[in-house]
């Protein structure tokens, strides 16, 4: 009799009991919220929001966050430009006494005239900060991180007896104009929330097969400095150059001579990257103007390297300007753009390690891979602070289809890249390995 009790007891309430605890896993957590997550990915994809304007988005992230259980705080961020509105949002979902963790979406979208042809496509126009009307879309998959952060919201606050310490979730605002974190942390993010014990933050990869995770040790995305030029000279009429002074050759020998940095000045080792994008000067065939105004582009990982290429840009220009006989009081003017300046994304190697682990048991041994740094940049770097004392990591989800990806190999094709018209994750598989991620991360920094 009570052994049939038992059998019946076990079948019954103990059955169930044991596989609805066996179902609390990262995966099969992610399996779960993958129809409402991919409702919530479709609508934020088909409603983007330009960089300092995420009003809509925020909101959204707020109310998923608050649904977790988390303390939700609205309305974050510091711009140097006093214009724009700080749309950060902040949810801590505490659960006792244990370290921090970081863990961050980016939410803004780009000013890009979407071509992928999906169903949720983006249709979306809005003003740009200039008054000029663009049309906007998720091109670089930010709708996707944002889906998978709500899920590992909702993930992690089902596994509260396998955690224990404090999750402050970030949704920041202003990625793609590389300030939305500068501006989080000048409004006081640490010590409102917090100096976390480690930080964590994902991206889509537009080569990388779905079901996979890519990370890099070490320096991942370069600093980025913005210098704008203006070489001034004495104008005059295009007849009589010898009256004058031109900025116009005297900039062409500029550009050629900052080649020289990287070619000649830099140790090979050393990656840098002196490119200059924009060059105005003159009105008119006969004209020999003024100035000339130069925007270059920056790119390094070292503060030392930095330090000494922006200097070098600075005496090169500047020599230049006195082999042409340029008077001292016409000198150029050489402006790095501090409020511009990006830092270079450092994944803490020791940390990087430890996940990799995590996530080859998860995902298997395969499935994790690692990837080359690049020359881009990801203000994901502002949370580990300048001397990366916050230990850090911000790795890769794999976002395209296997298939797709060998079929452009074999014809010789490149993939449509981040930022592309035409670029658009796989959701699900995305979203998923994003949540597997992520969670199994925090729970490894965060185990009882
Ligand atoms: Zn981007
Ligand atoms: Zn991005």
């Amino acid at each position: 009799m009570k052994i049939r009790y038992f059998v019946l007891a076990f079948m019954f309430v103990l059955l169930p009991a044991l596989s609805l605890f066996a179902q609390q896993t990262p995966q099969s957590l992610a399996d779960a919220e993958l129809p409402s997550l991919l409702a919530i990915y479709k609508d934020i994809h088909s409603h983007p929001e330009l960089s300092g304007h995420e009003e809509r988005t925020a909101a959204l992230i707020a109310k998923e966050l608050r649904a977790t259980g988390c303390q939700v705080t609205e309305h974050l961020g510091k711009y140097e430009n006093s214009k724009l509105k700080g749309y950060g949002v902040v949810g801590v979902m505490k659960n006792g006494d244990g370290p921090t963790v970081l863990v961050r979406t980016d939410m803004d979208a780009l000013p890009v005239e979407e071509e992928t042809g999906l169903p949720y496509a983006s249709k979306t126009v809005a003003q740009n900060d200039e008054g000029k009307d663009v049309h906007v879309m998720h091109a670089c998959g930010h709708d996707a991180h944002m889906a998978a952060f709500i899920g590992t919201a909702r993930a992690l606050a089902k596994l509260k007896n396998q955690w224990h310490g404090t999750i402050v979730f970030v949704a920041q605002p202003a990625e793609e104009t590389g300030n939305g974190a500068r501006a989080l942390l000048k409004d006081g993010l640490y010590e409102k929330f917090g100096k976390p014990n480690f930080a964590l933050g994902f991206h889509d990869k537009a080569d990388l097969e779905t079901g996979h995770i890519g990370v890099t040790e070490g320096y991942t995305y370069a600093n980025v400095d913005s210098v704008d030029i203006t070489v001034r000279g004495v104008g005059g009429h295009g007849a009589y150059p010898h009256k004058t002074k031109d900025p116009i050759v005297v900039s062409a020998e500029i550009i050629n001579a900052l080649q020289t940095i990287v070619s000649r000045e830099n140790n090979p080792i050393d990656p840098a990257v002196v490119t200059v994008g924009s060059i105005h000067g003159g009105t008119k065939h006969n004209i020999i103007p003024d100035e000339v105004k130069m925007q270059l582009t920056v790119r390094t990982y070292k503060s030392d390297v930095r330090d000494r290429v922006l200097a070098e840009i600075d005496r090169i220009t500047k020599g230049c300007a006195v082999a042409a006989g340029i008077p001292p009081e016409r000198a150029p003017i050489v402006d790095v753009l501090k409020d511009q300046f990006c830092p270079a994304t450092y994944n803490n190697p020791e940390l990087t390690k430890r996940l990799v682990a995590v996530w080859k048991k998860q995902l298997g041994e395969d499935q994790v891979v690692k990837t080359d740094p690049t020359m881009g940049a990801e203000d994901f770097s502002e949370y580990s602070l300048p001397d990366h004392s916050i230990p850090a990591v911000d790795f890769w989800i794999g976002a395209v289809d296997p298939e797709k990806i060998a079929e452009y190999k074999k014809e010789g094709k490149e993939l449509p890249s981040l930022h592309s018209s035409k670029f658009a994750p796989v959701p699900e598989p995305t979203i998923r390995v994003g949540i597997i991620g992520m969670t199994s991360a925090v729970l490894e920094l965060m185990k009882r």
